[in-house]
């Protein structure tokens, strides 16, 4: 049985499908990324795994039960913790604050939100400065230790590094496969610079117009000739 499985679904919204009979699972442990070009549905995939979009056909199983027709907060509390690419952070708030937010299921929640201080030091610094205004890199760390500080058991995370400083990206990646061995399964959707992905994926997906292209290790991939064309869909 895989961690999770996703059964030829179809969803997208209104009454206009953008993802065509979607197949893949995730094994327990494993970091897989989902890659593909502006506008394949990996955002609208994500959005579906974690509740948010609901499924016009198929199934997703998470952990041997069907998540499928649950709302987004019973999901979460299975032990999914999704960080979108946007709005991942509560712009008003303060950096405590928002990490406030993240822990407020918990009973040992000082306890909880010192631990991401000591993991994530930039962000102690910063912890009374509005979200809004903190860097892109650092409101990613924020949405990171956000979602991380309910210790989920599987991290949907959406394009985490795209658009950052390159000084900080390579950190952000450190950090991530730490994650996942340290137990965490990583969902990795990728758009921009999928060869750092690559490099740390045990499997990859490829996504193009709503459907999974292809599947292969994150090594195969890598060593792909074509991938650039892969990637880009031609
Ligand atoms: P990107 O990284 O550019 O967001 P993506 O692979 O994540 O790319 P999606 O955001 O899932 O792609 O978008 C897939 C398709 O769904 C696009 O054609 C997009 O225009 C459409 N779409 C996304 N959100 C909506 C929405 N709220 N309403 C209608 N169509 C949408």
């Amino acid at each position: 049985m895989s961690f999770l499985e996703v059964k030829n679904v179809i969803s997208g919204y209104g009454k206009i499908p953008i993802l065509h009979e979607i197949n893949l699972h995730v094994n327990q442990g494993e970091m897989v990324g989902i890659i593909g070009s502006n506008g394949a549905g990996k955002t609208t995939l994500m959005h579906t795994i974690s509740g948010l979009l609901p499924l016009m056909s198929g199934s997703i199983t998470f952990q041997g039960k069907r998540i499928d027709q649950l709302p987004p907060s019973d999901i979460a509390r299975m032990g999914l913790g999704y960080v979108p690419q946007r709005k991942n952070v509560f712009a008003e708030l303060t950096v405590l604050e928002n990490l406030e937010m993240g822990a407020y299921t918990l009973k040992k929640q000082k306890e909880k939100i010192n631990e991401m201080l000591e993991t994530f030091p930039r962000l102690k610094e910063r912890i009374g400065q509005k979200a809004g205004t903190l860097s892109g890199g650092e409101r990613q760390m924020l949405a990171l230790a956000s979602a991380l500080i309910v210790n989920p058991k599987f991290l949907l995370l959406d394009e985490p590094i795209t658009g950052l400083a390159p000084q900080i990206i390579q950190g952000l990646i450190d950090m991530i496969v730490e994650i996942r061995d340290k137990g965490t399964t990583v969902i990795w959707v990728v758009e921009e610079n999928p060869k750092e992905v690559l490099k740390h994926a045990d499997r990859v997906y490829l996504m193009d117009s709503g459907i999974i292209k292809m599947e292969r290790t994150g090594k195969q991939f890598l060593e792909e000739e074509n991938l650039e064309e892969l990637f880009l869909g031609h």
